[in-house]
C-alpha cells in the first residue's frame, strides 16, 4: 500500500476531503477521492489516473479538443485590446489582463496545450512568432492549417532548446500536471534571461472551491491538483522565478458552480441565472477579488 503524501510539498500530514464524480462527463459512473495538504493549502486526486485511462477521462467530444467555431468573450476582449487600436482604456486592460503589456512585448511565445490555439490566433494577428505544444493529434493538424509552429507531445518528451522564448504560457494547464516541479523547471529552462512565464489555473483557496463537489473547477477526474497562491509561489521560488500572483474572479466558474449545484441544465434558465449572477460577479470583481477562483500567475526568469 503506498503512503498518501502530498505531491508538492511531501508532507503525510493531508486529509481526505471530499469522493466525487465525473460530472462534466456522467458517462462515466467512477467515483475519485480527493485529499488536501493543510500546509499548500492544495487539493489533489489520488491516485492519479494511468495513461491506459485516459480514453475514459477525456473523452472524444472534450471540449479543448473540438473546433466550435466560439470565442471565450474574455479572448475576444484580449483581441480587441491587442489588434483594435481604438480600445485605449489602459486601467482597464491592466486589470483584467495584468499580463497586458508582457504579452504586447513579446516576439516569440509558446503556449502550452494550446488546444486548437485560440489564443495563438490572436497573437499572431498581431505579428508574434507563435509556437503552440499540444498532444492531440487533431488538435495539432488544426494549429499547422492556421499556420502556427508546433510541438507534438508534452513539455518532457518535446525537443525544446534552452533560452529560446520571450514567453511561455498556459492557460487551464496547470491543474492537469502530475509533477509540476519539473513543468516549472522546464519552462525555466526554455525562456530567454528576463522572459516571462504566464499562466492561469483555478483556485483552491477561493470561497468557491468550498463548495467541495459543487465547486465546477475541481473537475475530476481531468483536474491532478488544484492550486492555491501558496504552492504556486513556493514552487517558482524554488526555481528561481519572480512571481506575481494575481487573484480573480472566474464569471465562468460561479455561473458553472452555480448551475452544478442546482442541477441546473435548461438553457433558458442558465441564460436567467447569468443575468441574475451578473451584480454579484461585479461587487466580487470590485471589491472582494479574494474570494476569485481564478489564480493568474506573472513570473519572470
Ligand atoms: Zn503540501
Amino acid at each position: 500500500m503506498t503512503i498518501l503524501e502530498c505531491p508538492i510539498c511531501k508532507t503525510k500530514n493531508i486529509s481526505f476531503y471530499t469522493h466525487t464524480k465525473d460530472y462534466q462527463y456522467p458517462k462515466n459512473s467512477d467515483e475519485y477521492a480527493v485529499y488536501r495538504c493543510p500546509d499548500c493549502q492544495i487539493l489533489f486526486q489520488h491516485p492519479f489516473p494511468k495513461p491506459e485511462d485516459f480514453d475514459k477521462i477525456y473523452p472524444k467530444d472534450y471540449y479543448a479538443h473540438v473546433e466550435t467555431g466560439k470565442i471565450p468573450f474574455l479572448l475576444n476582449l484580449l483581441d480587441q485590446f491587442l489588434n483594435n487600436q481604438k480600445w485605449l482604456f489602459k486601467p482597464i486592460k491592466r486589470s483584467v489582463f495584468p499580463y497586458f503589456n508582457i504579452i504586447k512585448n513579446a516576439e516569440k511565445v509558446l503556449d502550452i496545450g494550446c488546444g486548437k490555439g485560440i489564443f495563438l490566433d490572436i497573437l499572431k494577428k498581431s505579428g508574434k512568432e507563435t509556437h503552440g505544444l499540444e498532444p492531440d493529434t487533431n488538435a495539432l493538424k488544426i494549429l499547422k492549417n492556421k499556420g502556427h509552429h508546433t510541438f507534438a507531445g508534452d513539455i518532457f518528451t518535446a525537443t525544446i532548446e534552452d533560452n529560446s522564448f520571450d514567453l511561455v504560457t498556459m492557460f487551464q494547464v496547470f491543474e492537469h500536471i502530475e509533477e509540476p516541479a519539473c513543468l516549472v523547471h522546464e519552462v525555466y529552462r526554455i525562456l530567454k534571461p528576463g522572459g516571462y512565464f504566464v499562466f492561469e489555473t483555478p483556485n483552491s483557496a477561493s470561497q468557491l472551491a468550498g463548495n467541495k463537489n459543487f465547486w465546477r473547477s475541481l473537475e475530476l477526474p481531468r483536474h491532478l491538483i488544484l492550486h492555491s497562491p501558496k504552492s504556486v509561489e513556493n514552487l517558482l521560488l524554488k526555481e528561481n522565478f519572480q512571481p506575481e500572483i494575481f487573484v480573480r474572479v472566474s464569471p465562468g466558474d460561479v455561473k458553472s458552480s452555480y448551475f452544478l449545484k442546482h442541477n441546473m441544465t435548461s438553457p433558458a434558465k442558465r441564460k436567467l441565472i447569468s443575468l441574475l449572477l451578473l451584480p454579484y460577479i461585479v461587487f466580487q470583481y470590485l471589491f472582494n477579488a479574494s474570494a476569485g477562483s481564478l489564480l493568474i500567475v506573472i513570473a519572470k526568469k
